[in-house]
């Protein structure tokens, strides 16, 4: 492979680490891009890391496990996407991420990556959990099996795992289901969405799991898909058409502001509560959905909404994505996106942080525990907002 082959040959020479996508504001402020933030050197930047890729591909420098953990710490957030003022902007991540794929081509990868991306093949879970445990999280509830029903509750590997996660997976399914919304759920038989290993650069199983997908949603008469996590929404919305699979795919706080206005839902009572909001890269930055997960917050009884400084476009990433909730590049410092974040959170005196994506759950709830802030700030996904506390 060489820089000619390269995908993106006649445009990644355009980034002349003018730094723009660093400090757009504020040079006394880092925390646009994560890896930067996190590690402050120019490698970590975006632009070093262009300059590192086209190195690279040019053959001026070898690849080595240092190279691939600077690419692989990118999190497709989009921030610099935002921030960068030329044209070639719309593609850098798309630069990082063929970069990314010539690695897994290459078969050179950080042990981290391939553990993710074997995981995800072998059980179909980055975890490397038994796949039987992926309807645990509905354990005790009566939700339907998914049967010709107007909607498919998919909820993804995280919320199907992962501790914490589950309990917002169960909150969204106790909500729609008090709605009176006609939803069913795959439970052990759902699959791995893919959007993770497709922003890790492994197009061929991101292809299989999508064709997959697809198969099982078509045979089963799946129309509408209502997501819990923001990237299983990405993925279906952005990725699945080139695969032939057209659904209309909403994320589940689409949904809940019309629920509300309805009366189909009541709002717990937050009284005298002050409530921030993360956006989560893969609602906001990718699919430019800021609105309705502060519409469910407002209609809160009680509540005072206010927004941390970086909000919307601007938000800072919590260092998760792109895999990194699992491969953690950027964590083990003050300076770890998720840790920046909730800092930010507390700095606008927020009772609640609220999210609204499992991936953000744990990483920000994890940072408020490591900053010592658990008295001070409480972590919650939109959907938990409902209850009055978490096991309910
Ligand atoms: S990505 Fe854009 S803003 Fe950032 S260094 Fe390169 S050219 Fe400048
Ligand atoms: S997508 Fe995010 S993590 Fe990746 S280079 Fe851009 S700002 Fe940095």
């Amino acid at each position: 492979m060489t820089l000619a082959d390269y995908r993106y040959n006649d445009l990644i020479h355009r980034c002349f680490r003018c730094g723009y996508c660093k400090f757009p504001t504020d040079w006394e402020d880092v925390t646009n891009c994560p890896s930067y933030a996190r590690f402050r050197m120019e490698s970590y930047s975006t632009g070093g890391r262009l300059w590192l890729i086209r190195a690279w591909l040019n053959d001026e420098i070898p690849w080595s496990d240092n190279l691939a953990k600077i690419v692989y710490s990118c999190t497709s957030c989009k921030n610099c996407v935002e921030k960068c003022p030329h044209t070639f902007n719309v593609d850098i991540v798309n630069m990082i991420l063929a970069a990314k794929t010539e690695m897994v081509d290459s078969g050179k990868l950080p042990k981290s990556v391939k553990d993710f991306l074997q995981n995800v093949q072998l059980h179909g879970n980055p975890y490397g959990l038994s796949a039987k445990k992926r309807a645990d999280w509905m354990e005790g509830m009566d939700i339907p099996a998914f049967n010709g029903h107007d909607y498919l509750y998919y909820v993804g590997c995280e919320g199907s795992f992962d501790t914490r996660a589950q309990n917002a997976a169960r909150a969204v399914a106790k909500l729609l289901m008090s709605a009176g919304i006609s939803v069913g759920v795959l439970g052990a038989d759902e699959i791995s969405d893919g959007n993770e290993v497709d922003m890790l650069g492994e197009e061929g199983l991101l292809e299989e799991l999508a064709s997959r997908n697809i198969a099982q949603f078509l045979k089963m008469g799946v129309k509408n898909i209502i997501t819990l996590s923001p990237h299983s929404y990405n993925v279906f919305k952005n990725r699945y058409p080139e695969f032939g699979g057209d659904f209309k795919v909403f994320h589940y706080t689409q949904i809940l502001p019309d629920l509300i206005k309805t009366g189909k839902i009541k709002t717990a009572d937050k009284s005298d509560m002050r409530i921030t909001f993360h956006d989560p890269c893969f609602l906001g930055r990718w699919n430019q959905e800021y609105d309705a997960p502060r519409k469910i917050i407002k209609a809160i009884d009680g509540v005072e909404f206010v927004e941390m400084a970086k909000n919307k476009k601007a938000a800072l990433c919590c260092g998760g994505g792109a895999g990194n909730f699992f491969t953690d590049f950027l964590g083990g410092s003050e300076d770890s996106p998720a840790r920046i974040r909730v800092r930010e959170a507390r700095d606008v005196k927020a009772d609640i942080l609220a999210v609204a994506c499992p991936n953000c759950l744990t990483m920000l709830e994890d940072a408020v525990k490591v900053e010592g802030l658990e008295d001070e700030i409480k972590v919650r996904d939109i959907s938990e907002l409902f209850f009055q506390d978490l096991n309910e």
